[in-house]
């Protein structure tokens, strides 16, 4: 298992991790397998979607936020509840497919570290799985 250091700047922001987990999979050496990434946080979160238009990220912050507000009304007095659902909502991990030492990421797709209680140093767990087979997924 490698850590990948993120460190957020907003209280709600996600942040591309696509370049640096394509590193680790690379410096490792894995021709196919698979990648977890796994999130160990309470009020972070990770997901795939568009990367090449900065502003998915943001509707889909901004609709997080509608559907989660900050100040409703919640049991747990940290101030951070919505944060804590928001993480539930997105999840904690994803598995992406590499094959020939590359994640099988669709061209507009990019791993997104998502932020909600930030700003923070964070972390994210990059695991990597060698395909038994030897020939890849699919
Ligand atoms: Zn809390």
């Amino acid at each position: 298992m490698e850590t990948l250091p993120v460190r957020s700047s907003h209280r709600s922001e996600w942040i591309d991790i696509t370049a640096r987990v394509q590193s680790i999979v690379t410096g490792n050496g894995i021709g196919n397998g698979f990648c977890v990434l796994f999130v160990p946080h309470t009020t972070a979160a990770i997901t795939i979607n568009e990367g090449a238009d900065p502003s998915v990220a943001r509707d889909i912050l901004d609709v997080l936020s509608r559907l989660v507000p900050r100040g409703g009304s919640y049991r747990h007095l940290e101030g951070n509840a919505d944060a804590h659902v928001k993480s539930t909502l997105v999840g904690s991990s994803i598995i992406v497919p590499i094959v020939d030492g590359n994640l099988t990421l669709g061209t507009w797709q990019s791993v997104f570290f998502c932020e909600f209680d930030g700003p923070r140093s964070r972390q994210v767990q990059v695991h990597l799985l060698l395909e038994a087979s030897g020939r890849g997924p699919g």
